[in-house]
C-alpha cells in the first residue's frame, strides 16, 4: 500500500543533533570539493578537455567540481543514445518507472544533508534555504511517482452501448531539460524525474553555475535502477549545445526553467521545423517574475513588514517569486516601510558555511554586477532607505536593499532584478495597488495582506499571477500544496508540483473499438 503523499518536513536546526550532523555533510562535502565529473551518454562515461568549472559563491577560489563539457558532437551522441533508449523506455510499465522515483528519493533522504550541504558551498544557500531545496526535490519525486500511478490507466470517457472507448496518455519521446541553478537540486531534479516518469528520455543541460548537484544527482538515478539511456548528462554552454538541442528535429519537448530571454530564445526557435522533425515541439518554460506584496490599510502591519523581508531577500532574493515590488496603501506606507527598514538592518550577510548569516552571496560577478546597476538606478528612482552597497572582494555579497518612493513605471518596479533588492511604491487605495500589482509583463506570484475579506476576493479575481497568497509571503510554494508557475511573461504556467504537470509531458491517444 502506498503511503500517502505528504511533503518533507524541513529541518530544526536549532536542535543540536540537526546542526551536528550539518556539519558532518558539510565536511563530508569538503572531502571531495575540487573533483572531476564525466558526461554520461548512454550509460558511458565521457571525460572532455574542456570543462565547466563550478566555484563557490561565497568563496571565489575554492572550486567545488569540474564537470566534463559537452559538445555538439557530444550532444549529438547523447540525442542518439536517447532516441534509442526511448524505445524500450515508453514501454515500461509506469509502475517500474515511478519505483526507480521512490528508491531515488529514499536515496537522497538518507543523504538529504549532503545534498544541502553541497548546495551551500556550490549555489550560496544559507543552512535553511539548502534544505529547502532539498526537501523540494525529494517531493517532486515522491509526488510525481504517485501522479504517474492515478493517471497510468488515463481518463474515463463515455461509450455506447457495443462501443469500448478509452483514453489514455503516451509519452512524447525526447526531451531537453535545461534546469536553473537557483533550485539547483529541486528544480533539476524535478523537471528530470517528471520527464522520466511519464516514459520518455531525457538530455539533462544542468546551469552552467552550479553542475555538481546536477552530476551527483544523476548518480542517485543510476543507483535507483534507471536503465542506461534514459537519462543522458550533458553539461554545455547555451550557444553550443543548447540552441543545437532546441533546434534538433528529434527534440520532443523542452522543459526549460531560467531567465524571460532565454524562455523567449527558445520558444522561438523550438517554432521552426527542422529538416527531418515530424512534430510540433513543446515547451514548458518557467521564466521570470517581478512579484508584489500588496498591503491593505485594514492588515496585520507586523506580518506585512515581515512578509516583504522575508519574500525579497531569502536566498538573496535569488527566486523567481521573491517580492520586489512592495505595494502599499498610503494611510499605512510610513508605518510599514519603516518597520521593513528595521527588519533589513538586522539581517547579516556572509558566507552561509556556518548559519551565522540570514543572507549568503549572489550567484557569480556577472550577477554582482547586475545587481548593482539596479541599485545605482534606484538612486535615481527613488530613495535608498537600507542597503545599496555590495563586497565581491572574496565573495559576491550584496546587502539587502530597499528602495522606498518608486513610481509604479519605473524600471526598478518593471524590470527582473535577481537580486535582494525591493521597491516600494505607494498607493491611494486598493483597487490602485492591485492595478500596479498588475502593471508588470510578468505574472508569477503575488501576495496581499489584508483583514478586508472583500479585498481578499477583489484581488482572487483580478490580481493575475499564477500563485497567489493571501497573509502570507510570495515564496516557498509546496509541492503537491501550492502548484507552481506564472501567466504572461514568466512562462507557459505549467503548474510544477500540480496534479496536471505530468500530463504536459505526454499526450492523449483516445481508442475505440466496436463489439
Ligand atoms: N517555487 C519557488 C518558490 O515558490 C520558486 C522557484 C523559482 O525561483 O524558480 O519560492
Amino acid at each position: 500500500m502506498m503511503i500517502p503523499y505528504k511533503h518533507e518536513p524541513f529541518t530544526d536546526f536549532s536542535k543540536p543533533e540537526n546542526k551536528k550532523a550539518f556539519e558532518e555533510a558539510l565536511q563530508l562535502v569538503d572531502g571531495y570539493l575540487g573533483q572531476d565529473y564525466p558526461l554520461v551518454i548512454g550509460g558511458e562515461r565521457i571525460t572532455t578537455e574542456d570543462k565547466i568549472v563550478s566555484y563557490n559563491p561565497a568563496d571565489k577560489k575554492q572550486v567545488i567540481g569540474r564537470v566534463s563539457k559537452a559538445s555538439r558532437e557530444h550532444a549529438e551522441q547523447a540525442m542518439q543514445a536517447a532516441v534509442k533508449a526511448f524505445e524500450s523506455w515508453k514501454k515500461v510499465k509506469p509502475e517500474i518507472r515511478a519505483d526507480v522515483l521512490f528508491k531515488a528519493a529514499a536515496i537522497v533522504r538518507r543523504r538529504k544533508h549532503e545534498f544541502s550541504a553541497l548546495l551551500v558551498k556550490e549555489a550560496g544557500k544559507p543552512w535553511n534555504e539548502a534544505d529547502a531545496d532539498t526537501a523540494e526535490g525529494i517531493d517532486f519525486m515522491e509526488y510525481y511517482g504517485r501522479q504517474m500511478l492515478r493517471i497510468k490507466d488515463g481518463l474515463p470517457v463515455e461509450s455506447r452501448p457495443g462501443e469500448d472507448n478509452r483514453y489514455g496518455y503516451i509519452p512524447l519521446g525526447v526531451g531537453i531539460v535545461i534546469s536553473p541553478w537557483n533550485f539547483a537540486f529541486a528544480i533539476m531534479a524535478g523537471t528530470t524525474v517528471a520527464a522520466l516518469v511519464s516514459g520518455n528520455t531525457v538530455l539533462l543541460k544542468p546551469a552552467s553555475a552550479t553542475p555538481i548537484v546536477a552530476a551527483k544527482f544523476v548518480e542517485v538515478l543510476e543507483e535507483a535502477g534507471l536503465p542506461k539511456g534514459v537519462l543522458n548528462f550533458v553539461p554545455g554552454s547555451g550557444a553550443e549545445v543548447g540552441d543545437y538541442l532546441v533546434d534538433h528535429p528529434k527534440t520532443r519537448f523542452i522543459s526549460f526553467t531560467g531567465s524571460r530571454d532565454v524562455g523567449l530564445r527558445i520558444f522561438e526557435r523550438a517554432s521552426k521545423l527542422n529538416d527531418g522533425q515530424l512534430w510540433l515541439k513543446r515547451v514548458i518554460s518557467e521564466m521570470g517574475g517581478k512579484d508584489t506584496i500588496v498591503v491593505d490599510k485594514e492588515a496585520n502591519l507586523e506580518l506585512a513588514a515581515q512578509s516583504i523581508v522575508k519574500s525579497a531577500f531569502g536566498f538573496s532574493g535569488q527566486k523567481c517569486s521573491a517580492c520586489s515590488r512592495a505595494v502599499i496603501v498610503e494611510d499605512v506606507y510610513d508605518q510599514v516601510l519603516n518597520r521593513a527598514i528595521e527588519l533589513t538592518k538586522e539581517i547579516s550577510v556572509g558566507n552561509p558555511v556556518d548559519n551565522s548569516h540570514y543572507m549568503g552571496p549572489v550567484i557569480d560577478q556577472a550577477s554582482f554586477d547586475k545587481i548593482m546597476s539596479y541599485v545605482e538606478i534606484g538612486k535615481e528612482e527613488g530613495r535608498i532607505v537600507a542597503g545599496g552597497t555590495g563586497d565581491s572582494e572574496t565573495g559576491y555579497f550584496v546587502q539587502p536593499t530597499i528602495v522606498a518612493d518608486v513610481d509604479p513605471e519605473a524600471r526598478l518596479m518593471q524590470e527582473e532584478i535577481f537580486g535582494p533588492v525591493v521597491a516600494f511604491a505607494k498607493a491611494r487605495d486598493f483597487d490602485h495597488a492591485i492595478e500596479i500589482a498588475n502593471n508588470t509583463e510578468y505574472g508569477l506570484t503575488g501576495a496581499v495582506i489584508t483583514n478586508n475579506r472583500m479585498n481578499m476576493e477583489k484581488a482572487r479575481e483580478d490580481f493575475h499571477v499564477g500563485n497567489l497568497y493571501f497573509n502570507r509571503g510570495c515564496t516557498g510554494a509546496i509541492v503537491g500544496y501550492q502548484p507552481f508557475g506564472g501567466f504572461n511573461m514568466s512562462g507557459t504556467d505549467s503548474k510544477a508540483g500540480g496534479p496536471d504537470y505530468l500530463q504536459l509531458h505526454m499526450q492523449a491517444k483516445t481508442t475505440s473499438e466496436m463489439f
